[in-house]
């Protein structure tokens, strides 16, 4: 298949969302990773540096976009003609959620897919909200996240 798109938070891009992007680009040959913006919640990094975060971790993919939309994900599915949406899942947890995103996207727009790809069990217990609390109390996330998003952690939260 040609392209898809990968929409989530990503604040920040973790190993686990990484781990995601590499094993989708043996199925598609090109990805968006799409930062929806959520107007309810502020996230930690702004939605401009997470898009910087995201290039720079994925730079070594010439097949993988950024964007960001603050709108409907099946929207920015329209507008841009690409009907195919990529999701994780880590643990049952998810799987409700997830189930009622894709059905309610689909019953939106009846030519949208979701494809779920099952994570890698390293990252099973992975979340960026995790990472950001493990960094938020100075805690070592070196195993989860880049070495870029790790320094922009500790700048953050004012650890270096
Ligand atoms: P949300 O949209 O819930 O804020 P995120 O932005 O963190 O989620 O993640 C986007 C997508 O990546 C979701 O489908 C989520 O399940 C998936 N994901 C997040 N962390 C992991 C992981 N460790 N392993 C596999 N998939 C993951």
């Amino acid at each position: 298949m040609e392209h898809a798109f990968y929409p989530g938070s990503f604040d920040p891009i973790t190993r686990g969302h990484l781990n995601i992007i590499g094993r989708a680009l043996g199925l598609f040959k090109k990805i968006t990773v799409l930062v929806a913006v959520n107007p309810h919640k502020t996230p930690l990094f702004p939605v401009e540096e997470t898009k910087e975060i995201i290039r720079t971790a994925t730079r070594s993919w010439a097949q993988v976009e950024v964007d960001s939309t603050e709108g409907l994900v099946v929207d920015y599915a329209r507008k841009n003609g690409i009907y195919t949406a990529i999701r994780g899942l880590r643990a049952v947890t998810d799987f409700e959620g997830e189930f009622a995103m894709a059905l309610t996207n689909r019953s939106m727009e009846p030519t949208f897919e979701t494809a779920f790809l099952m994570t890698d069990s390293d990252y099973m217990y992975l979340s960026s909200t995790l990472v950001r609390q493990i960094a938020e109390q100075g805690g070592d996330v070196g195993k989860f996240v880049t070495p870029d998003v790790e320094r922009r952690l500790k700048e953050k939260f004012g650890y270096i």
